[in-house]
């Protein structure tokens, strides 16, 4: 079955002497093609959540099945192959490297995947699907905050991921630059079927998601669907 599946999912630290509960015994399933808005207050365990999924953590207890895989049988090549190939990430600061252009952003994650082959072109494509196809050459300092995010978010698709990570995306963005980019994720998510986890504080783009899931110390609170408007005939 495609998708990820949390079975008790948790990750704790000891700090001095005490356990921090970050995630505590999630589980949920995440359909392909899912648009799930994670929320919650600061400190929640909405980053740990998503930096697990990722594969950027490994959990203290618990499952995580990505695609039937069970992630803690994978080796560590296994494992970054797993995230290079599946898994595409955006972060609230961008993290464009300074020293490239943003088509060699973009195609910075082809160099961990086999057979990129065609990878130059996807990348060409991306850049003018999310409206920069002028900027190819311009380094990140002359960008936008709302432009280097679109370059972020088409380096994330750059290895037809299928799934999408965002902690914060719109975060260090305006208003009206932050719906921009939703607008632009929703299509994409559209279009692309490429499912989309998004941890944000912004109430209105948390309700544009498909489902809302909302933690508390480390647990998820609540976990709600929004139900598909249906034309009436
Ligand atoms: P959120 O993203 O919702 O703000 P986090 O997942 O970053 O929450 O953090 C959840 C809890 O885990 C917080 O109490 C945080 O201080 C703690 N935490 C996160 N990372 C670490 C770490 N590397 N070491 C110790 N505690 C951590
Ligand atoms: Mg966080």
């Amino acid at each position: 079955m495609q998708g990820i599946r949390l079975e008790g999912l948790t990750k704790h630290y000891k700090r001095g002497g005490e356990i921090i509960r970050a995630l505590d015994g999630v589980t949920l399933d995440i359909e392909p093609g899912e648009f799930i808005a994670v929320v919650g207050r600061s400190g929640s365990g909405k980053t740990t959540m998503l930096d697990l999924l990722g594969l950027l953590l490994k959990p203290t207890a618990g499952k995580l099945f990505i695609d039937d895989v069970d992630t803690a049988q994978l080796g560590d090549r296994q494992r970054a192959q797993m995230r290079a190939r599946k898994v595409g990430f955006v972060f609230q600061e961008y993290n464009l490297l300074s020293g490239l252009n943003v088509l060699e952003n973009v195609m910075l994650p082809l160099r961990y995947v086999k057979n990129g082959k065609d990878g130059k072109q996807h990348a060409i494509e991306l850049i003018d699907r999310v409206g920069l196809s002028d900027r190819l050459k311009h380094r990140p300092a002359e960008l936008s905050g709302g432009q280097a995010q679109r370059v972020a978010i088409a380096r994330s698709m750059v290895n037809r991921p299928s799934i999408i990570l965002l902690d914060e995306p719109t975060g260090a963005v305006d208003t009206e630059t932050a719906q921009q980019l939703v607008d632009l994720l929703k299509r994409l998510n559209r279009e692309e079927h490429v499912t989309l986890v998004l941890v944000t504080h912004d109430t209105d783009i948390a309700g544009q998601a498909t489902r809302q899931i909302r933690l508390k110390d480390g647990k998820v609170l609540t976990d709600e669907k929004v139900e598909e408007l249906v034309p009436v005939a």
